[in-house]
């Protein structure tokens, strides 16, 4: 009986000792890889997936009209109570966000807003760049929600950028696709 236990302790520790190689091994191997770091955001940016939730933005219809109707559910799933929605009712009789406030400051950036509008008038894009020095500035109203930039068609990969962007674009790519950072580390 005793025997078989030891065998068994022995296995145990092989099996362990393999993990413990194998990750070894791992670490050895970046340690003689070539270092890789991103240029940003003076030559590189990461371009986000379009699954990635980043600053929000109001959408137009084919009218360009705005298709929020100010029915204020976003202000009211919002978990941190950072939009405001004054409704009016324009001449056509439709009723419309006079106020459109959102505080990104206090946002969490969980998408319930997108989930719940009824009139797809609202969603999260890719831009991740707007931090400031003023919680002010992080209020974001309808205007500057119109003109964010939405969702990207491509997305996951890193894309040659320059240092100021225009406010309407993420990036300037010259690949559509962007090309694979990663293709520059020793594993791909
Ligand atoms: S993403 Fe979430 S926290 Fe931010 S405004 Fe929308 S509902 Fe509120
Ligand atoms: S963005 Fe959507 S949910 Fe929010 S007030 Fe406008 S229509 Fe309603």
């Amino acid at each position: 009986m005793s025997r078989a236990l030891d065998r068994a302790g022995s296995w145990v520790g092989w099996a362990f000792f393999a993990d413990l190689a194998s990750a070894l091994g791992l670490t050895f191997g970046y340690m003689f890889s070539r270092s890789v770091t991103m240029q940003y955001p003076d030559k590189e940016k990461w371009l986000p997936y379009a699954r990635y939730r980043g600053h929000h933005f109001l959408k137009r219809d084919a009218e360009g009209e705005i298709k929020c109707v100010a029915c204020e559910l976003c202000a009211r799933i919002c978990p941190c109570d950072c939009i405001e929605v004054v409704p009016y009712e324009d001449e056509k009789g439709n009723r419309r966000p006079a106020i459109f406030e959102i505080d990104t400051a206090r946002c969490l950036f969980c998408g319930l807003c997108e989930d719940a509008c009824p009139a797809d008038a609202i969603a999260l894009g890719q831009q991740y760049e707007f931090s400031s020095f003023s919680s002010q500035d992080l209020v974001i109203g309808r205007d500057d929600l119109l003109l964010k930039p939405g969702k990207a068609a491509t997305g996951g990969g890193v894309v040659a950028a320059r240092l100021h962007t225009e406010e309407t674009g993420l990036v300037e790519a010259n690949e559509p696709r962007g090309y694979n950072w990663w293709r520059n580390i020793r594993r791909t």
